[in-house]
């Protein structure tokens, strides 16, 4: 029996080890076919954007790509990193406006993953319009606007000027373009309207004119245009200093202004020659008797430095009430003195005939007091023709002309009158009617004896003497002082 338990045991034991090895084996296999299954089974790729999905990148600015995070994933092995596994399709062209995709593609150990990024290139800035600005341009007011330039420059499209849209509204030009992704830029510029053109000032005839001293000067003339007035000869202006009794050379300026203000000036060069005097005048065959009447006055001074300028000898005919401080220089520098009664007043003169020869005696002592000289060379009062005596004292002109005369006196009336106590009131006009004459009144050059009638109370009267003698001596005329055998030229006595 004994032995029969060990061979049991022995018997038992051979049975039983080789049963459970095999169990092990199997199910290690199981095991671990079980795991490599299930770990290939449940492993995995994944495939994941770094940054947006869609990216807008500005015209210009850079794109980068932010790529994506590539992970493999399994049971067994557990995370793995397979970045550079992945591969990239699709290009962005930064240098062009679009949508561009860019797909990122996986395959590893059997798995594959995709992902896809779209990156659009925009253009969002406008266009830039520039300017040209002529800080000299002006547009005529009623003209059209010249345009002065411009120019379109786009980031994206380069230069689109002739893109722009240009319209004027209210004095305004406005400027608008839009480049190829719809910016817009709008610009506007303020018209400047204004004229800095002058007008055009031509003179007709030649630029320097010659006359002889004396002679008559007829401007030729001229004609101003303006490109924005149109003719405005009428507005020019003549600027001329000078006698045509004086010889010399002056410049007569012209000038002619815009209504903007721009002016055009010409000038023209007159040259006044001196006329010699005639050699040869036969004495008395023509003679001027230059009279001044109701002196003196503040300018008689400034009369007998004229008349000694030209060796003149002239007569006065004084007013008792008048500056009498200058008879003296009358009468020593060579003139003839005469006699205008003491106050001049016609109501009283002309009242009676007491009245006025009283006066005429009076003055001729005040003559004598001051000069030594006793005149009896008389001028009346208004003119031995005057009628204004007739409202004092019918005939009495009638008579004191007789009068006068019987009593020693030689009365002067005058053949030229100045009309400086009329209507002459410059140096030209009384030169024009003492030379021409005025109206009935004849002129020098109309006479061989010429008795002239000025007032030495009266400057442009006295300023017109130089003139009178200059065109006298020039066209062969003797000035000499009146004496008591020197012809009156009476007027008709008409009271
Ligand atoms: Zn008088």
């Amino acid at each position: 029996m004994e032995q029969n338990q060990p061979r049991r045991r022995k018997a038992a034991s051979k049975f039983k080890t080789p049963q459970y090895v095999f169990l092990i084996l199997i199910a290690l296999l199981v095991i671990g076919i079980g795991t490599v299954l299930t770990s290939y089974l449940t492993a995995g790729l994944s495939l994941e954007l770094v940054g947006s999905k869609e990216v807008t990148v500005e015209y210009g600015s850079a794109f980068t790509d932010s790529g994506v995070l590539a992970t493999y994933q399994s049971f067994l092995s557990g995370s793995e990193q397979v970045d550079e596994e992945v591969t990239v399709s699709g290009a962005v062209q930064q240098d062009k406006l679009g949508t561009y995709t860019l797909t990122y593609s996986l395959s590893y150990r059997g798995k594959t993953a995709e992902a896809k990024r779209t990156v659009t290139i925009v253009d969002t800035q406008k266009p830039v319009i520039t300017l040209v600005y002529n800080s000299n341009s002006f547009t005529l007011p009623g003209h059209t606007y010249e345009e002065e330039g411009f120019t379109a420059e786009d980031n994206y499209d380069g230069d689109i000027t002739d893109k722009v849209e240009r319209m004027i509204q209210n004095d305004t030009v406005i400027y608008r373009v839009k480049d190829s992704s719809g910016n817009e830029t709008t610009v506007t510029r303020p018209i400047q309207y204004g004229d800095q053109t002058p007008p055009v000032l031509t003179l007709n005839g030649e630029s320097t004119i010659t006359i002889n001293a004396g002679t008559k000067f007829t401007d030729p003339g001229y004609t101003a245009t303006d490109n924005v007035d149109g003719d405005i000869t009428d507005k020019v202006t003549v600027t001329k200093d000078f006698s045509i009794y004086t010889p010399g050379t002056y410049t007569i300026t012209y000038s002619v202004t815009d209504t903007y203000g721009n002016t055009a000036t010409a000038t023209r060069t007159l040259v006044i020659k001196k006329v010699s005097n005639p050699t040869v005048i036969q004495p008395g065959e023509k003679t001027i008797y230059l009279t001044f009447d109701d002196g003196p006055s503040s300018y008689t001074l400034e009369l007998l430095d004229i008349l000694d300028k030209h060796g003149v000898k002239a007569t006065f005919f004084i007013k008792g009430s008048s500056n009498t401080a200058y008879l003296d220089d009358i009468v020593n520098r060579g003139h003839s003195i005469g006699i205008h009664t003491m106050t001049h007043d016609y109501k009283k003169l002309y009242s009676s005939v007491d009245n006025f020869m009283s006066e005429v005696y009076e003055c001729q002592d005040l003559i004598y007091e001051k000069t030594g000289v006793r005149t009896t060379l008389l001028r009346f009062p208004g003119g031995s023709s005057n009628s204004v005596s007739k409202k004092y004292c019918a005939g009495i002109m009638t008579e004191l002309t007789q009068l006068v005369q019987a009593q020693g006196f030689q009365y002067f009336d005058w053949n030229v009158d100045s009309d400086d106590a009329g209507d002459a009131k410059d140096s030209d006009t009384v030169f024009n009617n003492v030379v021409h004459g005025k109206g009935n009144w004849t002129g020098c050059e109309d006479v061989k004896t010429a008795i002239v009638l000025q007032h030495d109370i009266k400057g442009y009267s006295v300023k017109a003497v130089d003139q009178i003698i200059t065109w006298g001596l020039a066209n062969g005329y003797t000035f000499k002082a009146l004496n008591s055998t020197s012809p009156g030229s009476h007027h008709t006595v008409r009271n």
